[in-house]
C-alpha cells in the first residue's frame, strides 16, 4: 500500500474535483477545497487494532494512509500528536457532569493544535514544490507555521494585528519568518497578504482553508480521540472555534472513520464555542441559517477564536446540524474564571479558548442540553504559558527580613 491514499480534491460546495498532485487553493466556486482519499484501499489492507505499533511512533503520521503527504522523506515534524486524554473527575464533579475528558493539546511543538495543521501544510506544500508560504494569523498558526517552515527550510511571510499576543510574534522571529504587524485585524492582513502573493510567483498564500492540507493535520485531533477512546466515539465533542478548521476537521475524520467501518454509531454532538464578543457562528446557528454574517467589532481575549466571518461557516454550521450539535456563546468574564477554576481543580492551565469550552459546558449541563451521563470531550485548544497576561499576580511582596505569615486555621477538607 502506497504511504498515502489521497485521491483527489473535492469542492465542499460545488462538488468540483481537482488533481492533489498541483498546488491548489480554493475552488473556482470559492469554496475550500477538501482532500479525498481511496478509503476502500485503505479499509481493505489495514486493521486500526494494528496501528498501535512501536513501529508508527506516536506523532500524528501513523495515520499516513489518512494523510496528504506521499513520500515519507517530505514529512516536516517536530513529533506532534497524540496528546493526552485527560479524566477531569473535579471539574467535572464541579460542572455536573460524571464522564468529561479533556485532549490537552497544550503539549504540542509550539503549544498549540495549529502544529498539527503546520506539520501537515508546510510538509505538503514542499512536497509539491511551492517556494514560500505566506498567511495572515491571529497568532498561533502563524507561529506554528514559521516554525515548521523553518525546519522545513522553507521561506514563510506571515502578517499578524499589531494585537496579537507578544509570544507569537516573538516565535516567528525567532524562527527567522518575514513577519509585519499590521495595525488592523486579521481580515486585514489577509488582504496584504494576497496583494503581496501577486509579486511572488511560486509562494503559496496558505491562509485559513484557502488551501487543503492543514485541515488534514488538524482532522488527527478526531482519528486519536477516537483511538484513545478504543474506537469507540464520545457522546459529545466540544471546541472553541474561530476559523473553524478544528471542528471542520473532526467532523470529516469521524465521517472517514465510519466510512472505513472503524467506529460505528452514532456520531458524537458536536459543540462551536465562541466568546460573546465575536459569535458569527452562534448567531447563525440560532437562526438556523446554512452560513454566517461578519461580526461587527469583534473582541475577546480569546485570540484564537477572533475571527468575525470565516470563509468555511458554511462547513462549521453543517457539522453542528448533521450531528445535532448547538453552538455557544461565552463572555470573556465567564472564561477567564473557568481558567482559574479548571487549573485549581485539575492543575491544568488552559488556554483562554480551551477555557471557554469549560463555561460552554456549564451553561450546556444547566440548560439541560447536556445530562449528568454524557461522555463529553473538551478540546483545550493550547497552553495557557502563551497567553501570561490572562492571569494577574496579586501576591504579597515580602522584605528580606519579614516573616511569611503562619497559616490561619486549617480548613476541614
Ligand atoms: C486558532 C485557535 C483556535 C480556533 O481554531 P479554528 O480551527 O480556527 O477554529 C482555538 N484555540 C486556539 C488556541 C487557537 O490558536
Ligand atoms: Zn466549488
Amino acid at each position: 500500500m502506497p504511504f498515502s491514499c489521497l485521491s483527489h480534491l473535492e469542492c465542499s460546495r460545488c462538488r468540483a474535483t481537482y488533481d492533489a498532485g498541483q498546488v491548489q487553493g480554493t475552488c473556482t466556486c470559492g469554496a475550500p477545497l477538501l482532500a479525498r482519499y481511496d478509503l476502500a484501499k485503505v479499509g481493505a489492507s489495514l486493521d486500526p487494532k494494528a496501528l498501535d505499533t512501536t513501529q508508527r511512533g506516536l506523532d500524528l503520521w501513523r495515520y499516513h494512509e489518512l494523510l496528504p503527504v506521499q513520500d515519507p522523506e517530505a514529512v516536516v515534524s517536530l513529533g506532534e500528536g497524540m496528546t493526552p486524554l485527560l479524566p477531569l473527575r473535579a471539574m467535572g464533579e464541579r460542572l455536573g457532569v460524571e464522564r468529561l475528558l479533556m485532549k490537552d493539546e497544550g503539549l504540542v511543538p509550539t503549544g498549540t493544535f495549529k502544529a498539527r495543521g503546520a506539520t501537515a501544510g508546510v510538509s505538503r506544500a514542499r512536497e509539491l514544490g511551492v517556494t514560500g508560504v505566506a498567511m495572515p494569523t491571529n497568532g498561533n498558526a502563524g507561529a506554528a507555521w514559521a516554525l515548521y517552515s523553518a525546519r522545513a527550510g522553507l521561506p514563510c511571510l506571515i502578517a499578524m494585528p499589531t494585537g496579537a499576543p507578544q509570544v507569537a510574534a516573538a516565535e516567528c522571529v525567532a524562527a527567522g519568518a518575514e513577519l509585519y504587524l499590521v495595525d488592523g485585524l486579521i481580515g486585514d492582513a489577509g488582504h496584504l497578504v494576497a496583494a503581496a502573493l501577486e509579486g511572488r510567483p511560486g509562494y503559496q498564500d496558505v491562509a485559513t482553508l484557502k488551501e487543503p492540507y492543514r485541515l488534514e493535520g488538524k482532522k488527527t485531533m478526531g482519528i486519536e480521540i477516537a483511538e484513545q477512546l478504543g474506537w469507540s466515539l464520545p457522546d459529545v465533542i466540544v471546541y472553541p472555534t474561530g476559523g473553524g478548521v478544528g471542528i471542520i476537521g473532526i467532523h470529516k475524520a469521524l465521517l472517514e472513520l465510519a466510512e472505513l467501518g472503524w467506529v460505528t454509531g452514532p456520531l458524537p454532538r458536536l459543540v462551536a464555542v465562541q466568546a460573546a464578543g465575536c459569535a458569527p457562528i452562534v448567531r447563525a446557528f440560532q437562526q438556523g441559517a446554512r452560513a454566517s454574517e461578519p461580526w461587527p467589532e469583534p473582541s475577546t481575549v480569546a485570540f484564537g477564536i477572533n475571527v468575525a466571518k470565516a470563509l468555511g461557516d458554511f462547513l462549521v454550521l453543517d457539522a453542528l446540524y448533521s450531528t445535532g450539535g448547538t453552538a455557544v456563546a461565552v463572555s470573556d468574564e465567564d472564561l477567564l474564571a473557568d481558567q482559574r477554576e479548571l487549573a485549581r481543580a485539575e492543575g491544568c492551565f488552559v488556554c483562554p479558548e480551551g477555557a471557554a469550552c469549560f463555561s460552554a459546558v456549564r451553561q450546556l449541563r444547566k440548560q439541560g442540553w447536556l445530562s449528568a451521563h454524557d461522555q463529553v470531550v473538551v478540546l483545550n485548544t493550547g497552553t495557557g504559558l502563551k497567553y501570561p497576561g490572562t492571569v494577574k499576580v496579586e501576591a504579597p511582596v515580602l522584605a528580606p527580613d519579614q516573616a511569611i505569615p503562619s497559616p490561619g486555621p486549617r480548613q476541614a477538607p
